[in-house]
């Protein structure tokens, strides 16, 4: 396993559509075990593969609580098939837009279909942080951030003050 570089907004690869994996295999499960290593230490809760550079519809998640008892869920191909009428509000983060966090309101529970790490057709019922976090990264696969829940005004104020801190890290690489 290796870390990868994460990609921060504004990039325009964030605002791609994944493409669809045909097949499940080790290249691919590579990729899935790099995108966990990376969640770990950026640390966050979740991670699509578009945020490493890779247009490919693959998710990481790992919502325990629990530092110790790790509980990685990994998503090929997901697809929302229905979603709660109840909302709920979680306040949201996201590695490619680092140190902004916004309420966000999404259909309390959703129902996924999936294809694991080992390729196998899955069916998932999620509620509470799980679903939020499904939700966010499926938006991710069809080049959509969490900011675009938000106001324009607040939207662009959050990406403008992220290109200069984009720019200020640029000179300290050079
Ligand atoms: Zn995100």
């Amino acid at each position: 396993m290796s870390q990868r570089k994460i990609v921060v907004e504004p990039d325009p690869i964030l605002r791609k559509k994944s493409e669809f994996l045909e097949k499940v295999d080790d290249e691919l499960r590579r990729l899935l075990d790099d995108m966990l290593e990376t969640m770990y230490s950026a640390p966050g809760i979740g991670l699509a593969a578009v945020q490493v550079g890779v247009l490919k519809r693959a998710i990481v998640i790992d919502v325990s609580k629990d530092k110790e008892k790790k509980n990685p869920f990994f998503l090929i191909n997901p697809e929302i098939i229905s979603t709660s009428k109840n909302t709920s509000i979680h306040e949201e983060g996201c590695l490619s837009l680092p140190g902004y966090f916004a309420e966000i309101e999404r259909p309390s529970e959703c129902q996924v279909k999936y294809i694991d790490y080992h390729g196998k057709k899955k069916e998932i019922k999620a509620n509470g942080l799980l679903s939020t976090c499904i939700q966010h990264e499926i938006d991710h696969l069809n080049g959509v951030l969490f900011i675009d829940y938000l106001s324009k005004l607040k939207r662009d104020m959050i990406v403008k003050k992220l290109v200069k801190q984009k720019k200020e890290l640029d000179k300290v690489v050079l």
